[in-house]
């Protein structure tokens, strides 16, 4: 894909550490060392690679989060379960979250940056991508989270959860190799890949929910476009009642909320 000037400011604008605003074309010198990264970068995003995995940097709710080829780039349909919580729950409350399958760190940091006096569990079975998630913790000064690199099966905490939050693999394996190359190529497949039916996450995750979380303890969970049924009915013959499912901006049905 061809950069537009949008994209080429961008690039510019890391590539000189200033700021978007700061870059008038015109005034603007590169040295020979700075034109060079200029070319690779261009080159990257002429080859499909996204913007975000160029620039190590994705806009999630309020803030810029550091990524890399080790984590799903946040999307802005996820930030709907961050909108559900705070439409649920009111911001002083003291809640004890957990953020499955965690990558960047992007849902727990943007929960914890509205929740002052909440704290949370950020898991991911990927070492690197709990790697990312501390660096953004630590760029947003965010001190009431805890990210640990765990298989879903072999969670453990000593105190119960409020609420657990996830936007897991959900892509079916077989859909895989028909995703956008920018996603097949560049997010990784860890973070994709939801197996045979796409559904294997939401049954380990009910799992996982139902011995963590308190008596009358929510569950927000993102779906695929055609999933909410097939993952409303796992939900319910884990005894969850539900109680929202909200749409995303292209009106598909993509959050699900839900208590036990
Ligand atoms: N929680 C992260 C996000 O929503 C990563 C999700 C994932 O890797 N499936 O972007």
């Amino acid at each position: 894909m061809l950069a537009g000037k949008k994209e080429l400011r961008r690039m510019i604008a890391k590539i000189k550490n200033i700021s978007y605003e700061e870059t008038v074309f015109e005034d603007i010198h590169l040295t020979s060392q700075e034109n060079y990264l200029l070319q690779s970068m261009l080159e990257r995003y002429h080859n499909g690679e996204p913007l975000s995995k160029i620039l190590n940097c994705r806009a999630f709710w309020e803030h810029d989060f550091f990524i890399n080829g080790d984590v799903l780039d946040p999307r802005p349909e996820t930030e709907i379960l961050i909108e559900m919580i705070l439409e649920r729950f009111d911001r002083q409350s003291e809640i004890n979250f957990l953020d499955i399958g965690t990558g960047s760190g992007c849902i727990l940091l943007s929960l914890l940056q509205e929740y002052k006096n909440a704290h949370g569990t950020g898991i991911d079975v990927s070492s690197s991508a709990i790697n990312v998630a501390k660096h953004n913790q630590k760029k947003f000064g965010i001190e009431n989270a805890n990210f640990i690199e765990c298989d879903w099966k072999d969670f453990f905490c000593d105190e119960k959860i409020d609420v657990i939050v996830s936007n897991p693999p959900y892509i079916r394996s077989c859909d895989i190799s028909s995703l956008d190359e920018n996603v097949r190529s560049y997010d990784p497949l860890l973070a994709l890949d939801g197996g045979e039916s796409g559904l294997d996450a939401y049954f380990s995750i009910a799992q996982l929910a139902k011995r963590w979380l308190k008596p009358n303890g929510c569950i927000f969970l993102e779906v695929g476009y055609d999933q909410m049924s097939s993952v409303s009915s796992i939900l319910q013959s884990n005894n969850f009642k539900i109680f929202e499912i909200k749409k995303d901006y292209s009106d598909i049905n993509r959050g699900i909320g839900a208590i036990l």
